[in-house]
């Protein structure tokens, strides 16, 4: 089999209700670069891309695409040496990778379409044939309604179901993000798991600070404290604070994550498969973690088809550690309304009670609705 051309599809939706995290307002669109693998064979694969689609369209354009056609998908991983040998010169990291990502998530599809078998069989196969899903959101919205409104987002929910929340913090203010976490953590009871996501905005003091106050409110994680360069400050944070500390989604390739996991800079890594490597990469991170003793919690954000590949990566990832009764690594479910997340793919990945079924039909398990594609497609 050979690959016969490789389009890049950037899709974009406007958001009705802007809303922001620590990092500022950025949300006032949703875009993803899907990306379409054809084949000799009539086999089609889907992947995409994080961050910044109309750059990652023209890397792999530009890049990547004409190193691609003539290929075997099943030379997946020597497909992904090549591409990166050949732009690591200009990108070690970031977007590149990014690009990179999608490509190898579509391969991988072909791969499990050309074979019958979902993605998950072929990387080591089904440790879990559903995954416990968390909810991320609780962004800011309403600057006059910051306690208000993450309490009835929360509620929210738990009224769908689910059993683990995953809600932002760093609003400049520690005492209100303080307020803030207590009121939902009071709301929604003891038994719905909530995590804190300060999408890197704090110093290591304040950072410490504040953990040290939110340990009794009994958190899965705190995610991204500091900013993503600073291991050294990862390190001090890790120590100081009982709960787990997690971070990752900025972080890209086996090498990116080399010195974070082998110095147990964070109890928690988080690569993103559409965008640290795709499949072929996160499963060398999920490896490396394994060794040292780290956790991998994979990031998601984007459409269905970068859902997809978070749940066919996660069914083959292990507990960690074993045990009788195992805590196993959770889906990121990122519940901000966005229409390429729940209609692209035919049969959309949904939740019941907390709990996401493994895809199992071949390659990512999904079906692209071409409509959707088109519906939503910019350039
Ligand atoms: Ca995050």
């Amino acid at each position: 089999m050979k690959v016969t051309n490789v389009t890049c599809h950037v899709l974009q939706s406007k958001v009705e209700q802007p809303f922001t995290s620590a990092r500022g307002w950025l949300y006032t669109t949703r875009a993803s670069c899907i990306v379409e693998i054809t084949t000799d064979e009539g086999i089609t694969g889907w992947g995409e891309c994080y961050g910044p689609a109309m750059v990652n369209k023209t890397i792999i354009e530009t890049q990547y695409r004409q190193r691609v056609i003539g290929r075997d998908p099943f030379d997946v991983e020597v497909v992904w040496e090549d591409l990166y040998n050949r732009i690591k010169d200009y990108g070690l990291t970031g977007m590149t990778i990014a690009a990179l990502s999608g490509i190898d998530i579509a391969l991988w599809d072909i791969i499990g379409r050309a074979v019958g078998r979902p993605v998950h069989k072929l990387i080591g196969g089904a440790h879990r044939t559903e995954v416990q899903a968390y909810a991320t959101g609780l962004y800011f919205i309403d600057m006059d309604r910051l306690v208000e409104e993450a309490v009835e987002e929360a509620e929210e929910y738990v009224g769908q179901g689910f059993r683990a929340i995953k809600m932002k913090i760093g609003l400049g203010d520690p005492k209100l993000d303080l307020r803030r976490v207590a009121a939902v953590r009071q709301a929604i009871g003891p038994d719905v798991k909530l995590a804190v996501d300060a999408n890197h905005c704090f110093t290591v003091p304040q950072a410490i600070r504040l953990g040290r106050a939110m340990e009794e409110l009994d958190l899965m994680w705190f995610e991204e404290p500091i900013s993503p360069e600073d291991h050294d400050g990862y390190v001090e944070v890790t120590r100081a604070l009982d709960m787990a500390v997690a971070g990752g989604e900025n972080d890209f390739t086996r090498w990116g994550f080399r010195d974070v996991i082998a110095r147990k800079a964070m109890d928690i890594v988080q690569p993103d498969v559409c965008a640290a490597g795709g499949i072929s990469e996160c499963r060398k991170i999920a490896a490396m973690a394994s060794a040292h003793g780290v956790e991998c919690v994979p990031h998601a954000w984007g459409s269905a088809i970068g859902l997809a590949a978070t749940v066919q990566f996660l069914a083959a990832l292990p507990d960690t550690p074993p045990a009788f009764r195992p805590m196993p690594p959770m889906l990121e479910f990122e519940q901000t309304p966005n229409p390429l997340r729940d209609h692209l793919a035919k049969e959309p990945i949904v939740q019941q009670r907390g709990i996401v079924r493994v895809p199992d039909g071949p390659g990512l398990g999904i079906e692209v609705d071409r409509a959707v594609l088109d519906q939503y497609k910019v350039a």
